[in-house]
């Protein structure tokens, strides 16, 4: 497999450590907010990756943190903490608001079938390992103390933007709107390893350690995560392209020093998902979100195939116009294989399977080229094969592009062989359609809102439409 490497900024062949087995880390979701469906983006896109390389036989290990303290509002070590805005934001504990956001993350990955880590960290849980850390960084003089907080010496490495999109004039601080220079760092591109003191007084959590009562930054989270449970060699790390710096370039940091040798040699990062109105982000702008798009009437599944049809490296612009081309070819694409399973049960012809399974895995080891993934997909469908054949083989890339393919399939035919709704079905269905609209006009949302639930339990979704609300059966 060929993959491009951030740090080499060049593809190269995908390499392991110990032959056949991967520890690969992600970083995970800060949990002050749901989840929009760009950072969902970059989750989609490393499942993609992590199933591939179980499909190629890869044994793998991976391990994800949630980020639930020390993430402050900007990048850069100012700023509040953003779970202790969620909390005050919604008069709720850092805590409570940290549960309800994690379950909420992990119920949107499972509508999007992105498979749950094998190990995940809220930070939270691992404050003794990152004070262990801490105090070795000190120790070995790549720490200093200063302000009451420990600071990271980027000044004691031999190359610390090891990216190489950021040259030390970009850390300017004072041209970003509300970031202050910090007087007690030696270097520029110095970072808060352990913060004791802060404008922000009123931090919720904090823990006792040997400078003092604080808490930890950001980046030595997913450092210390990632060793505690993935060792002192990883293979792969993952995260969204905005992570590179200064998150990651200050994980490597820290995590070098720490162990005294190189650590982590493949950085697979995904680019964002904008709008018309530029970065989709938590904090600003328009913030779409897994349940808005279902509320609109899609299926999560559409958005994950809506992913797949272009490249991880490519900026993906997202529109409705676009999401409901992914929807009519998902549509088109679960239709033609419904019509393939009354011929299920014949032979699987061996060459054929094998011919069109190493297409598919040509298409994803050249660099995760998921749309030629899919392209294989629709060859299959037009293939001079028998329908066994092409079954066995959707579900075998099925288990890497997770669109749920024979199940909507399956969906189809029922739906198919249903008997079509009688008009005086469709005349309560439209008259129900028409309460909801007054309702909504008279911003009555609480009536609004139950019509579009008693519909939904009875299998039927309202898809709101410039010209009005259209109904059809989930
Ligand atoms: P956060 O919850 O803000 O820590 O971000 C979670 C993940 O989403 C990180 O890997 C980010 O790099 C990634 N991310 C943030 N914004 C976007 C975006 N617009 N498109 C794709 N990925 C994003
Ligand atoms: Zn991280």
């Amino acid at each position: 497999m060929q993959l491009y490497n951030s740090l080499t900024r060049t593809v190269e062949p995908f390499v392991t450590r110990e032959p056949g087995k991967v520890r690969m880390y992600t970083c995970g979701p800060t949990v002050y907010h749901f989840a929009h469906i760009g950072n969902l983006r970059s989750y989609i896109m490393e499942d993609v990756l992590e199933k591939f390389l179980r499909w190629q036989g890869f044994d793998v290990l991976r391990v994800m943190n949630i980020t639930d303290v020390g993430h402050l509002s900007s990048d850069a070590d100012t700023g509040e903490d953003k779970m202790l805005k969620g909390a005050r934001r919604e008069h709720k504990t850092v805590m409570e608001i940290a549960k309800f956001y994690t379950d909420a993350f992990f119920a949107d990955c499972e509508k999007l079938h992105i498979r749950r880590p094998d190990v995940v960290e809220p930070a939270t849980g691992c404050i003794p390992e990152f004070i262990e850390m801490v105090q070795k960084l000190l120790d070995e003089g790549y720490a200093y103390l200063a302000g009451g907080n420990v600071y990271f010496d980027t000044g004691k490495l031999e190359q610390y933007y090891v990216f190489n999109r950021h040259k030390e004039e970009d850390l300017e601080v004072g041209v970003r709107e509300g970031v202050e220079e910090d007087g007690n760092k030696r270097n520029k591109g110095d970072f808060v390893l352990w913060f004791t003191k802060s404008k922000f007084a009123d931090q919720e959590l904090k823990w006792e350690s040997p400078w003092g009562l604080g808490y930890p930054g950001w980046h030595i989270e997913c450092s210390a995560i990632s060793i505690k449970h993935c060792g002192a060699y990883l293979d792969l790390h993952c995260g969204g392209i905005d992570n590179q710096f200064p998150h990651h370039t200050n994980e490597i940091a820290q995590s070098e020093a720490y162990l005294g040798h190189a650590w982590c040699p493949q950085w697979f990062h995904v680019h964002h998902l904008t709008t018309e109105g530029g970065k989709m982000s938590k904090s600003a702008g328009e913030f779409l979100t897994v349940s808005l798009l279902e509320e609109k009437g899609y299926d999560p599944l559409v958005y994950r195939l809506f992913c797949l049809q272009s490249h991880y490296r490519k900026t993906l612009l997202f529109s409705y116009p676009n999401l409901d081309n992914a929807q009519s070819a998902y549509r088109r694409l679960t239709e033609r294989i419904a019509s393939l399973l009354p011929e299920a049960n014949g032979e699987v012809d061996p060459e054929a399977f094998a011919l069109y399974r190493g297409k598919f895995g040509e298409a994803l080891g050249d660099d995760l080229n998921t749309s030629m993934a899919v392209t294989v997909l629709y060859d299959v469908l037009k293939a001079s094969t028998n329908a066994a054949t092409k079954l066995a083989l959707i579900e075998d890339f099925d288990r890497v592009l997770s669109l749920g393919l024979t199940e909507a399939a399956k969906k189809v035919s029922a739906q198919e062989s249903a008997p079509a709704a009688s008009e005086e079905e469709e005349a309560r269905i439209n008259a129900l359609l028409q309460k909801r609209a007054e309702a909504k006009k008279a911003k009555n949302f609480a009536e609004a809102d139950a019509i579009r639930d008693q519909l939904k339990a009875e299998g039927i979704l309202i898809v709101d439409t410039p010209q009005g609300a259209v109904w059809k059966k989930a």
